[in-house]
């Protein structure tokens, strides 16, 4: 997809105060494809989208990756559960995903890369962090895991209380417990065969299958060419699967990113959306309900990328209210000479933290100015083209009935 063209627009995109470099190599974690895509996935790869859309029109270069975890256990537990291929269900759900993210309008990445096809990418890495004295062979099973105070910089990163961390890696797939690890921080490289399970051929590491945090170290590496410039992802993989990853990275002489954007989490009903709490609300039911993409895409990012919120059925109509305004302003308007008084806003709007909100207020201003007859308003030259190319939002589309 390629965005519409606009005026040069000399805004710097920041982030936290952080200025962002003009090319920058973003990783964004994706899916483990049983159960896609809910709110909270959508709001945080809309995150993501906004980041990729404001350096590209501000003349930066975005290279984006973004993994599928497309074994793991979850996917698994899933399958056996349901009795559905392992293999099938990924795809199926892999496909799913793709059509919600672009019904959302949100752009592909520029390497989709599942775990499954990366395998030697995995075995490379876990190879060589066993050779480097970084990782080290469980021997009754085989299976091979980090050493994580091989990391000297480890602890001081930590990016939960250092308490916590153990609790925290239990509730999020890790195994403190398991006999004979050296740290009970210590996260899975590579788990050896088990009976029942898929495995594939790991060459010096005997037959199985990737961890997770490894998965994402050896794809970024392998694919953007060392550690990402930002790293992205919900507010739930800070810790352990980015910290792991960015200490396999280190290990791996990767060196550091300059950023780790977390988006806040999603609630129903007073609880965080997730697999586990089974409170999950999905684009693809909201579609199928009759929902317009373009409205839940301004539900969405009516929150701003670092909160956490609460969805609420509502919001979806509230949204559509807007995005009615906002079209009968773009069928009114009668663009003339150059410049784009609304573009600057937006883009100013989405350079200071991604911004959305004070975004989308920008562009109610804009449509209130056109609907009340105001000249200026009324003659930006690209004002329709800077809602699509930084907000992912078409004017020109004719509005989707209701079912
Ligand atoms: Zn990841």
């Amino acid at each position: 997809m390629t965005l519409p063209p606009l005026p040069v627009l000399d805004v710097v995109p920041r982030i936290g105060g952080l200025t962002l470099p003009r090319e920058v190599a973003l990783y964004t974690c994706g899916i483990t494809p049983y159960d896609a895509t809910h709110l909270g996935h959508a709001h945080t790869y809309l995150t993501f989208d906004h980041l990729v859309r404001i350096l590209t029109v501000t003349g930066g270069h975005v290279r984006h990756v973004q993994n599928v975890t497309d074994v793991d256990d979850p996917l698994l537990e899933r399958a056996a559960a349901t009795g559905v291929d392992w293999r099938e269900l990924a795809a199926s759900q892999v496909e799913l995903f793709a059509a919600d993210m672009a019904a959302l309008r949100i752009l592909p990445p520029d390497a989709w890369v599942g775990v499954v096809e990366s395998i030697p990418l995995v075995v490379d890495a876990v190879a060589r962090l066993l050779a480097a004295g970084a990782a080290y062979r469980l021997p009754a099973s085989g299976d091979v895991y980090a050493a994580v105070e091989e990391d000297t910089s480890f602890h001081e990163r930590l990016p939960v209380p250092a308490g916590d961390a153990v609790a925290m890696f239990a509730e999020r797939g890790g195994d403190p417990e398991r006999p004979g690890k050296r740290s009970p921080l210590d996260p899975l490289l590579w788990r050896a065969e088990r009976p029942g399970e898929p495995a594939w051929e790991g060459g010096p590491l005997g037959r199985g299958r990737p961890g997770w945090h490894i998965e994402c170290a050896a794809i970024a590496a392998h694919h953007l060419g060392g550690a990402p410039t930002i790293t992205g992802g919900g507010s739930d993989l800070a810790f352990p699967h980015h910290h792991m990853s960015a200490s396999h990275l280190r290990a791996l002489g990767h060196g550091e990113g300059v950023l780790t954007m977390h988006a806040g989490m999603v609630s129903l009903d007073g609880e965080k959306m997730s697999k586990s709490r089974g409170n999950l609300e999905f684009v693809s039911r909201l579609l199928a309900g009759g929902a317009d993409p373009a409205a839940l895409r301004l539900a969405l990012a009516g929150h701003h990328w670092r909160s956490d919120w609460e969805w609420h059925p509502a919001d979806i109509e509230a949204a559509r209210g807007r995005l009615d305004r906002w079209r009968a302003a773009a069928h009114a308007t009668r663009p003339a000479g150059s410049g784009s008084p609304l573009a600057r806003s937006i883009a100013t709007a989405l350079a200071d933290d991604l911004d959305s909100p004070a975004a989308l207020a920008a562009v109610d201003a804009w449509a209130g100015r056109v609907l009340a007859g105001d000249d200026e308003a009324l003659s930006d030259a690209h004002a329709v083209a800077a809602v699509d190319a930084l907000l992912g939002v078409d004017l020109q589309d004719r509005p989707r009935r209701r079912r």
